[in-house]
């Protein structure tokens, strides 16, 4: 008998008909004398329409309330599935976040997971019960509500599957995998049989949002055997293992596409030793993450700086700059968040030179400009102007031939 962890996201349990496809989903895997925990998703939409409730009363509700408000969505979600399972003969019990418990840090919003009491969960399990848990939530050590961030509820998956020692996670989603390219946007993307989790956390890092980073990173420490599948048609789905293929060909594994980022060009500012650090260090300060930095070489004395921080938080960062403008001797502070982050990925590049030449030859070839660049070991982002990210997603997709499977 083998403990599998379930989780289906928001489009899967959009409406009342595809909560009972995905009861019957379970029950099948029950009728296979599986023991399974099922994790869900608010109703897709849901989530977002919250948030836009909290809106209209502020710009910046306090996170602790929106927690509260917006782990109701899910809470939803693990009641109507336990009675649809319930009115299928399949015992079941819905548990929250609290009731699991899952326990948090503070941080509402983006709380990590410091520890899953597993005892409930099993003891219903080894009652015979579907375990149904709320994906998204937890609970800090003083009983407030958190929430993981979005697409939180794939991390709290694979977290009940490392906590419970499942057999595996599935991810159940509306692509049957992790694809080469988001198939919303090159319809000619293939599904990998296989990723690395070194490869996939990459992707999700870059803005693949079919699996939460956390998630990734979280399955990688533990160990826990991961897939991603469809939940409206069968197949193998993608498995993410630590085994590196053996195929010669394959160098780039996917592409990834960001537009959640924006740009901060601080320009013409004296060019003194810790020039970065009084730039970045304001910023960091207030707690804005800082992606990708560019400094130009000085001329005149003087030079500019360029970084990119997430678009939630461009404004604010904006504000801090133009406060401390004439401290820093700035000539000018401009912002532009219509901007895209492009990131091609693959162990393979690790032996194989000539990929970002390539890469910015296709992109030439387009007429498309690159502003930055960064590369690691096994990636290479370029930041475009964000009306070109399609065009420049489905041009390397095709220069690089994602679209055709290897050749063993
Ligand atoms: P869920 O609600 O089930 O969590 P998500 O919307 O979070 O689903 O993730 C699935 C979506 O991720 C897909 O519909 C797809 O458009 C998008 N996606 C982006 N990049 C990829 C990729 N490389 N492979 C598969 N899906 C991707
Ligand atoms: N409902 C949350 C979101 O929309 C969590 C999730 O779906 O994974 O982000
Ligand atoms: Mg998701």
């Amino acid at each position: 008998m083998a403990l599998i962890v379930q989780k289906y996201g928001g489009t899967s349990v959009g409406t009342i008909e595809r909560i009972e496809r995905v009861a019957r989903k379970v029950i099948a895997a029950r009728a296979r004398g599986d023991q399974v925990v099922v994790v869900v998703s608010a109703m897709s939409g849901e989530t977002d329409r919250l948030l836009g409730l909290a809106r209209q009363i502020a710009s910046r509700p306090e996170p602790r309330e929106v927690d509260v408000l917006i782990s109701t969505g899910e809470q939803v979600t693990i009641a109507l599935l336990a009675m649809t399972l319930q009115k299928l003969g399949c015992p079941a019990r819905s548990y929250t976040g609290a009731q699991v418990p899952i326990i948090t840090d503070s941080a509402h919003g983006k709380a990590r997971i410091a520890r899953i009491d597993p005892h409930q969960v099993r003891a219903a399990l080894d009652a015979g019960q579907v375990v149904v848990v709320a994906g998204f939530q937890g609970v800090d050590a003083l009983g407030n509500i958190t929430t993981l961030g979005r697409g939180g509820s794939d991390t709290t998956g694979v977290a009940l599957a490392a906590a419970l020692k499942a057999d595996e996670c599935q991810i159940f989603t509306d692509v049957d995998g992790v694809y080469t390219a988001d198939p919303r946007i090159v319809p000619t993307a293939r599904r990998l049989d296989h990723i690395t989790f070194e490869e996939m956390l990459e992707l999700a890092s870059l803005g693949a949002k079919v699996l939460q980073i956390r998630s990734v990173e979280f399955a990688g420490k533990y160990n826990v055997p991961l897939r991603v599948l469809s939940t409206f048609q069968e197949g193998p789905g993608t498995l993410i293992t630590y085994e590196e293929q053996q195929v010669e060909e394959v160098v780039i594994s996917g592409i990834a596409q960001n537009r959640d980022e924006a740009q901060i060009t601080v320009s013409g500012i004296p060019d003194h030793p810790g020039v970065a650090y009084r730039v970045l260090g304001p910023v960091a300060d207030a707690n804005i993450e800082v992606d990708m930095i560019v400094q130009n070489v000085a001329r005149d004395g003087t030079t500019d700086l360029t970084f990119t921080v997430h678009r939630n938080d461009h404004e604010r960062a904006m504000e801090i700059l133009r406060g401390r403008q004439k401290d820093l001797g700035a000539r000018e502070i401009a912002g532009d968040s219509a901007i895209a982050k492009i990131s091609l990925v693959g162990v393979g590049m690790r032996s194989h030179a000539g990929v970002a030449a390539r890469m910015f030859s296709v992109l030439a070839s387009e007429g498309i400009n690159i502003r930055m660049i960064s590369t690691s070991e096994i990636k290479i982002s370029v930041v475009v102007s964000e009306k070109y990210v399609e065009l420049a997603v489905r041009a390397l997709h095709e220069a690089f031939a994602l679209d055709r499977a290897p050749h063993r």
